[in-house]
């Protein structure tokens, strides 16, 4: 059979050309479906069925990934004084970045006093029905310090990543300090880590029709009208996790390593394209391994180390979101705080940001933490919950470019140390 001449093969556009067009598609058929209720139905059905199957399959490789992503990336920080410039930046830019995203919650809730004229009694209806699950501060340190160290195969099993974290922690360190004993031990890591970046592969190319079906189901199922309700505090929140996000990280990032802006969101699209449809830190942590090592040319050992670390405990839009949460229930509730009790919230938005997992709306537990903390109404939440899917896309993308920059920083910083 005569094959066609080989400038006329099909050629498909870029996987980031087909990620892009799937997402448009998605938001526009998502809108479409709202004028064909015949058919809504079953379309639904559909993306409902792709989008969690796409989700699945990232979260299949997880677990593995991110054990060997971190034994692979700690064992491989051999010099031992390498490995405190990474430990100490790393810690020193997730403390640093969550700490400044808490206080620009902080500074828009004042500037912009979101949910004034507005009281909490307006919204009875709402707040009756819903009951906070109390979780007394102590209550919450003790079961996160608790959850970090457990049997392995349960935590592995049971898809627990700060205890996986942990876990690849210990094993890292061992396999460092016991040198040449265990070199075989470390490549089969190292190979199981690199089958684990090739199904990766593999799964992207799914990544178009998976984020068109999972944005479509968002588009056709949350009433983009209740953002409007609380349109002054959706407003604040958004505007400020994107000035975070958009504009301070990118300036920090700059201002460290001279890695110009546009750089690193051509090489960061597919990881938060990802977190934005997804909302998971943790299901686009696949994502965000491969970018930060072949698109934004992170060191391995550095990638392996900081990103699956990041996102567990690096969450910049969340505590932004906690602390900018807390004063507008405040607000709502006619209750003013003083400079202690705001100080409070900085420490518990940070906390309740470092122990909650990367899953979707995860953020809104920690929330019922930091409102506890200083005494405001629980069931206050009950108005923020039909927002927080809306919200969470925006935070989650945010929290996951944190721990790409934060990466950059830190190849950086070890890079001139050295
Ligand atoms: N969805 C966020 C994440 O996965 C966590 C949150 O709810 O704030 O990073």
């Amino acid at each position: 059979m005569p094959r066609p001449p080989q400038g006329m093969a099909m050629k498909l556009p870029s996987l980031n050309i087909q990620i892009l067009l799937g997402c448009v598609l998605g938001i526009f058929a998502g809108r479409w479906l709202s004028t064909a209720p015949d058919i809504a139905p079953t379309v639904l059905y559909g993306a409902k069925l792709t989008g969690t199957l796409f989700l699945d399959l990232l979260r299949m490789v997880l677990v593995p990934l991110v054990f060997a992503s971190i034994v692979s990336g700690v064992a491989n920080l051999r010099a031992h004084h390498q490995m405190h410039t990474v430990w100490k930046t790393t810690l020193a830019f997730f403390f640093g970045t969550m700490g400044l995203a808490i206080l620009l919650g902080f500074a828009a809730a004042h500037l912009f006093r979101p949910g004034e004229g507005l009281h909490l009694a307006m919204f009875a209806d709402a707040t009756r029905q819903y009951q906070a699950q109390h979780m007394p501060l102590a209550d919450y340190i003790a079961r996160f310090l608790h959850g970090l160290f457990q049997n392995p195969f349960k935590a592995l099993a049971n898809g627990e990543i700060l205890a996986v974290v942990m876990i690849a922690l210990f094993f890292g360190i061992a396999l460092v300090v016991g040198g040449e004993r265990f070199r075989q031990l470390r490549s089969l890591i190292d190979e199981l880590l690199a089958l684990c970046l090739l199904i990766v592969g593999w799964i992207m190319r799914l990544a178009p029709l998976g984020l068109a079906a999972l944005l479509l189901q968002l588009v056709a199922t949350q009433d983009l009208a209740l953002l409007a309700s609380l349109g002054a505090f959706s407003g604040v929140v958004i505007g400020t996790t994107l000035l975070h996000g958009l504009i301070v990280l990118p300036a920090l990032l700059w201002l460290i390593t001279r890695v110009s802006p546009l750089t690193f969101f051509k090489g960061a699209r597919e990881a938060l394209l990802t977190a934005f449809v997804t909302s998971s830190s943790a299901a686009t942590l696949p994502i965000t391994l491969r970018c930060t090592e072949q698109h934004l040319h992170v060191r391995q050992d550095v990638a392996r180390f900081v990103v699956p670390l990041g996102a567990t405990l690096n969450m910049d839009g969340t505590a932004l979101y906690e602390a900018a949460a807390a004063l507008f229930v405040a607000r709502l509730a006619g209750i003013e705080l003083d400079v202690a009790q705001q100080m409070i919230i900085f420490f518990v938005a940070m906390l309740g940001a470092i122990g909650a997992p990367g899953i979707p709306s995860v953020g809104m537990l920690s929330m019922v933490l930091v409102l506890e903390s200083v005494g405001l109404p629980t069931e206050a939440i009950a108005l923020l919950l039909p927002i927080d899917r809306l919200l969470d896309t925006v935070r989650t993308a945010v929290n996951v470019e944190g721990d790409m920059i934060g990466s950059l920083v830190v190849q950086h910083v070890t890079t001139v140390a050295e």
